[in-house]
């Protein structure tokens, strides 16, 4: 059977107010034409029609690529066909035909949208009547709370769709429905997941990474740029501004002088300061990094709040609560997985004992002895954009 066309469900965008709902409807209309533009799949057009978005395609691809786009709860590869239920029994046949095996069970899901002069039961049990007329040499059983195979049936004001496969989606939000964010990416594990969180909520992202110079190395940040690569292509019809950060001089500086104990706490805290001035630059809502609570020295209850300290500007970390193996499984979906587990040079900087328990006082001293805004902007003034 040939589909010409791709039935797109939403979800959270259907419960906002009109204006948002129609505003977030085109967006998504927008990033569907774009993801499949960027994946080579003709169409011919994108359709809205009362909570649902309806792709012209008949290429095969498509269901599952639409189904990678933000926002989209589930797709379909559908039959249309008229509001003429003789034409609805037939389609729903000949689906039938084509996914109904020797002695297995079927049911018939129908819906109906706008006025119809049947209810749904009515349109199941016709259609079921048909779908069984049609495979009766096979031996089928209707069985509407178990069955071996359903199908779907939707009647709606001018054409009825008629399917088998329901794809899951992605969900979230329409990319571009909530501002920028800067992402501190790190190529290992987490930072690409947070990050891709984030964009699934409908962030627009910034990638920055941190280049510790001497102390890390070329594979370092090479895997740092791959699963940048990798997220970029969850971003149909966007361009990645992303920024090289030296890093390596303050770090150095800080060994000389610092307590050494608190490299990773004077790391992290002088990324924040430099992507912050980034994220003003770019117009962007906050930072977002990989951090989850525990999983290493730099990530204690006790450091992330030093971390912290006299930052004024939100700071996202939306891997707080998950284990390890919920990242990794996330991680693998996403296709980031096999990227961020490519030996690369761990950091030189982190010292043999780093502290645990971060103390207050410590910080504070890190403040006083170390001008972090002249860092910062020295830091920023290296930085390196390029676009992808
Ligand atoms: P990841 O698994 O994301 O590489 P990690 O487990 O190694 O991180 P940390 O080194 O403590 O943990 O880093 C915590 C977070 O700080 C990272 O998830 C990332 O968001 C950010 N970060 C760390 N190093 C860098 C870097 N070189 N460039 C950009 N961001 C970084
Ligand atoms: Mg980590």
């Amino acid at each position: 059977m040939d589909f010409h066309c791709v039935m797109v469900r939403y979800g959270e965008i259907g419960i906002k107010s009109e204006q948002i709902r129609a505003k977030y409807e085109r967006l998504l209309v927008k990033n569907i034409e774009a993801m499949l533009r960027e994946n080579g799949i003709p169409f011919e057009d994108i359709v809205r029609e009362r909570g649902r978005i309806f792709v012209l395609s008949g290429d095969r691809r498509a269901p599952d690529i639409i189904a990678r786009v933000f926002g989209v709860v589930s797709s379909s590869p559908v039959a249309v066909t008229g509001t003429d239920i003789k034409d609805v029994q037939g389609t729903a046949a000949a689906l039938g035909r084509e996914t109904i095996g020797m002695n297995s069970s079927f049911a018939i899901r129908a819906r109906r949208a706008g006025d119809q002069p049947y209810t749904s039961q009515e349109i199941g049990r016709m259609c079921g009547d048909a779908v069984f007329e049609a495979v009766r040499e096979r031996n089928p059983r209707v069985d509407l709370k178990g069955p071996d195979h359903e199908i779907f049936v939707e009647m709606r004001e001018s054409r009825s769709y008629v399917f088998s496969k329901i794809i899951k989606g992605v969900g979230g939000m329409p990319m571009g429905s909530q501002g920028k964010m800067v992402a501190l990416i790190s190529g290992g594990i987490d930072s690409p997941v947070a990050a891709w969180l984030m964009m699934r909520r409908g962030c627009d992202l910034i990638p920055v990474f941190f280049n510790n110079g001497k102390f890390s190395d070329k594979d370092y940040t090479e895997r740092a740029m791959d699963t940048i690569k990798k997220l970029k292509e969850w971003a149909p019809g966007r361009t990645f501004k992303i920024y090289e950060v030296p890093h390596g001089d303050s770090l150095r500086e800080f060994i000389d002088r610092g307590n050494v104990k608190y490299t990773c706490v004077f790391c992290k805290h002088m990324m924040y300061r430099t992507a912050i001035e980034i994220a003003k630059k770019e117009g962007a809502h906050g930072l977002i990094t990989g951090s989850s609570l525990g999983q290493v020295a730099s990530q204690t209850s006790d450091n992330l709040m030093i971390e912290h300290y006299r930052i004024d500007f939100p700071i996202y970390h939306p891997l707080i609560g998950l284990d390890k193996n919920e990242i990794v499984e996330i991680a693998r979906k996403i296709g980031t997985y096999d990227i961020s587990v490519r030996p690369a040079t761990c950091c030189k900087a982190v010292p043999k004992h780093p502290s645990i328990h971060g103390q207050l006082e410590e910080i504070e001293r890190i403040e006083a002895d170390f001008d972090m805004k002249a860092l910062a902007r020295r830091e920023l003034d290296g930085a390196v954009m390029t676009t992808l």
